[in-house]
């Protein structure tokens, strides 16, 4: 995908094809998320109209924990556990139950690509890939600009071609939607939007259950993160887009 192309899709994205949930129907599906609230911003519509029909699971990469380093009434390990209840809270009201989501607690800022840390880390998604055999896999957008975006995908892509069957792949898109972040990739990659219109209220309900992200719940560390309204903004609409690369 050339960078006029990328340009294109985000500042014309009413312009890209729009399609049913019966065209990614699958039996189980597996949502991996770097970040816990990637899951909801990027593939929420997607989850609720999947979780009816498939064995939907979500599986988080990093534990959250740089969202607000320096904050002292949420050390690392509270604001894991807020990030995780969050993620909870948020796919509940997807319809998705707690016991479907696996938190694989790695450093977040520091997924890693390399190394003995890669090798356990890929041990542990190839585990999970075996446990739940999806047919079709969303995975984080292989080009986003964030490091721990490229570094889950690179991950579950090593763990992914291990398998005997390959599940269908759709990429999504987060940070993409920031021009000045934009990454870019060479790959063969067709671009379409889900239609997710029947959902959207749920997926904006559930986008605000992420408190620590979204409000300020969490107002002791002025470096903490914060998820503008224009970036919701992208998430909120009727249509989620998804990159899928051509065989
Ligand atoms: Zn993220």
């Amino acid at each position: 995908m050339s960078e006029a192309l990328a340009t294109q899709i985000f500042a014309h994205p009413e312009a890209l094809p729009l399609r049913s949930v019966e065209s990614i129907l699958a039996a189980k599906v597996l949502v991996v998320a770097p970040h816990p609230d990637d899951e909801c911003l990027g593939c929420g519509g997607a989850i609720a109209l999947l979780n009816s029909c498939s064995e939907l699971r979500i599986v988080v990469v990093s534990n959250g924990t740089m969202s607000h380093p320096n904050s002292r009434q949420f050390p690392a390990s509270a604001l894991q556990a807020l990030r995780e209840s969050e993620t909870r809270a948020a796919m509940s009201r997807l319809g998705v139950e707690p016991a479907a989501i696996r938190f694989l607690g790695l450093p977040d800022g520091a997924v890693p690509t390399e190394g003995a840390a890669f090798d356990a880390a890929l041990a542990q998604c190839c585990d999970y890939l075996a446990e739940t055999e999806p047919q079709l896999i969303f995975l984080p957008w292989r080009a986003d600009p964030h490091p721990d975006h490229q570094a889950s995908w690179r991950l579950m892509d090593t763990a992914l071609k291990q398998l005997r069957t390959a599940p269908r792949r759709l990429e999504y898109p987060i940070w993409d939607w920031d021009e000045a972040q934009r990454g870019n990739i060479e790959s063969q990659i067709v671009a379409w939007r889900l239609d997710i219109h029947q959902v959207v209220q749920q997926k904006r309900d559930a986008i605000q259950l992420y408190r620590s992200q979204v409000s300020d719940l969490i107002n002791d560390d002025p470096d903490g993160f914060f998820l503008s309204s224009e970036m919701i903004g992208h998430f909120s609409q009727p249509w989620e887009i998804y990159f899928e690369e051509i065989a």
